[in-house]
Formats: C-alpha cells, sequence, structure tokens
C-alpha cells in the first residue's frame, strides 16, 4: 500500500490509530468561541465530528495520512520584479496549475483502492480538504511530521509545501510510533514576518488577519486597515511557508502569466473570461467578485498612476458593487487629479450606499 501511495505520487505515508483528539478539544473550542474563524462557519459545524472522527463513522479504525507535494512558489522571480511599476499580483504556489482538490483526491482513491484489494472488504474514506477532518493533527499524529508555529505541518526533508490528503478506513495498520520532534525551536520568522500579524504564540492563526483568508474566505468587503498589507497577494499568500528555514529557497519553474498576473487585465475579466480563465482552478474558490475585488486592492496597492484608467473603468461599469467599492477605495490610495475626477464623477452617478461610502472616504485623503 505504501508503495502504491508513492505510485500516486504522495511523498509521506504514515499511520495512526483512529481515536478521539482529547488534546485539541479545549483549543478548539476556545478558537472558535474567539470567533477566530471568522466567516468560515462550515469549521463552527459540529466540533465533535473532527475531534472524533469515530462519529462521522464508527467502525474506522486507522487512519492513513498522506502528503503530496507541489510546486514551491517561485519566490525569486516573483519579488526581483518590481509589482508596483509593473502592476502585477501574486497567487500563492498551490493555486496555480490545476486545482489540487482533484487530482490528489484521484490519488488518494487509488490508493483506498490499494487498500480494499490487499484487504477484501475493508472500508474506506478519502478526504483531501473535503470534509470536517483536521488535517495536521492527524498528520502529525501518523508521524509525518510537527506542527509548526506557522499552523502548517512541517517535514524536514519536504518542508511545507504539500498537500494533505487522509484515508478512514476499518482495516487496521500498525500506527507510526517513532516521535516526530519538533523543529521550530527558537526561531519565530514566521510570526514576525507575517504582513498582518495573523500568526500568534501558542500555534494561534487568528484567520480575519490571515491573507488567504481575506484574499478567499472572506466574501464581503476587506477591512480597510488591511487592505495595504495586503500588497500584491490576490488569492492566498505564501509568506509564512517562504520564510521558514525548513522551506530553504526551494522554487520552481511555472508559468509567469500565472505566477505575476497583470493586474488591469484582470480587473478587466468579464464571468466568461474569469470561467475561461479558472476553469479547473481553485482560484475559482474565490469566485469573480472576490478575485477583482482583491484585484482592486492591490491596484490601490502600487500607488501607480497607471493604474487609474483601469479602476476608472471598473468604476463606470462593474456590476458588482464590491469590487466598485473596492475600485473607490484604491483611486483614493493613488490620488492625484485623474483619481479625484473619476471618483467624482462616480459620486454623481453611484446609487449603491456601500460604494458611496468608500467613494466619499477615498475623496477626503485625496
Ligand atoms: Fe517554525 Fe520558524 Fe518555520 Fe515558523 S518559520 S514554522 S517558527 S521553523
Amino acid at each position: 500500500m505504501v508503495e502504491a501511495a508513492h505510485r500516486q505520487g504522495f511523498a509521506l505515508v504514515g499511520f495512526a490509530l483512529l481515536r478521539r483528539l482529547d488534546e485539541r478539544d479545549d483549543f478548539y473550542r476556545r478558537w472558535l468561541q474567539d470567533g477566530r474563524h471568522g466567516a468560515m462557519e462550515y469549521l463552527a459545524l459540529g466540533p465533535e465530528r473532527r475531534i472524533d472522527p469515530r462519529t462521522l463513522d464508527a467502525r474506522f479504525k486507522s487512519i492513513v495520512s498522506l502528503a503530496y507535494p507541489y510546486a514551491p512558489p517561485q519566490t525569486a522571480a516573483a519579488t526581483s520584479i518590481d509589482w508596483r511599476a509593473q502592476m502585477r499580483g501574486r497567487i500563492a504556489a498551490y493555486a496555480l496549475g490545476r486545482d489540487y482538490h482533484d487530482y490528489v483526491l484521484n490519488a488518494a482513491c487509488a490508493v483506498a483502492e490499494a487498500i480494499a484489494d490487499a484487504r477484501p472488504g475493508a472500508i474506506t474514506r478519502a478526504y483531501v480538504d473535503t470534509g470536517p477532518v483536521f488535517e495536521r493533527e492527524w498528520a502529525a499524529a501518523a508521524r509525518l511530521g510537527w506542527f509548526g508555529k506557522n499552523t502548517m505541518l512541517l517535514n524536514r526533508d519536504q518542508g511545507s509545501y504539500f498537500f494533505l490528503a487522509e484515508i478512514f478506513t476499518d482495516a487496521e495498520f500498525e500506527p507510526s510510533r517513532e516521535p516526530y520532534r519538533e523543529h521550530c525551536g527558537t526561531c519565530r520568522r514566521c510570526l514576525d514576518l507575517c504582513p498582518t500579524g495573523a500568526l500568534a504564540d501558542g500555534y494561534v492563526m487568528e484567520s480575519r488577519l490571515c491573507i488567504s483568508y481575506q484574499t478567499i474566505e472572506n466574501r464581503g468587503a476587506i477591512p480597510v486597515a488591511l487592505r495595504p498589507k495586503l500588497a500584491n497577494w490576490i488569492f492566498g499568500c505564501d509568506v509564512c511557508n517562504e520564510v521558514c528555514p525548513w522551506n530553504g529557497d526551494a522554487s520552481s519553474e511555472v508559468n509567469s502569466k500565472d505566477l505575476i498576473p497583470f493586474l488591469p487585465d484582470l480587473l478587466a475579466l468579464d464571468e466568461g473570461s474569469f470561467s475561461r480563465r479558472f476553469t479547473g482552478s481553485a482560484v475559482k474558490r474565490a469566485k469573480r467578485r472576490g478575485l477583482l475585488r482583491n484585484v482592486a486592492v492591490a491596484l490601490g496597492n502600487t500607488r501607480n498612476p497607471d493604474a487609474v484608467s483601469a479602476l476608472a473603468r471598473s468604476l463606470d461599469s462593474e456590476k458588482e458593487p464590491l469590487v466598485r467599492a473596492h475600485a473607490a477605495w484604491a483611486l483614493g490610495q493613488i490620488g492625484g487629479v485623474d483619481a479625484r475626477r473619476v471618483l467624482e464623477a462616480a459620486r454623481a452617478r453611484e446609487s449603491d450606499d456601500s460604494v458611496l461610502a468608500e467613494i466619499r472616504a477615498a475623496r477626503k485623503i485625496i
């Protein structure tokens, strides 16, 4: 079965006995009570299902935890360009290319089939970010690595650039018993260098501050105080991976069009062109209105007067008030005579209150 997993592309395989994760109980319930999950209400639905997977199916006895590596970000290439001058955005490395939910789940299902072949009648259920599963906790229990201060699972050889998958089964596997030592030590780079301070001591992630959360899971307005900190991230963020010494100087070749997309082009995407460009991509999760909202913020963060015309078009003809509102904010950040003229014209014809509020706020700071 381990060979089958490697053949499917999984670099790491481990086993754990299925049990109630008592050690996560208090932490998780407190995290939810503190509202740190933001608008991700699905995380608060029946926490017991996550803490004790036997509530999903009492017959499960073991979990097979799997790690599937993905291409690390091309950090040097992405940071060597002047993104403000060139108006280029960034997408988190995991979301470049095909949506991992599809191909990693297929690979996990193939491993599940191998289990059923070897143990006829075995019940298996595979997950890849597709159910109420504490993926990192189970991966740590299966000794794939340690739970890092950046709240990722880290492995000495693989760093943290991998997807996790799990197979719950009633088949019994010898658990991986060799403890995996924690290797963060005194390092706190991820905590100190997170642009929004989303990571706190005690392995706490404040989702509402996380750039990934704001650019993907938040469906509404991005808090004004956070917008400048998003820099040019338009879908997800890699900072706490990039700064981690365990990822070394990992980098890979990717299509530069995907790596550093031209922001004005993205702001001009209609439903059809958005769908065509991001079919089969994880970026679709943000939906067009979410992605264009992020693009507007990134254009504002360029402070580049060349962005005014794209933002003016958006403020004039974009159908989504959410996007128009962020375009107005962006024009306020860029400032200057042209941006002010665009805002004045928009104020005269705009009827949406949320957009008008952003226009008023933007005019005040120009
Ligand atoms: Fe741990 Fe340092 Fe990596 Fe953060 S950056 S996860 S503290 S090793």
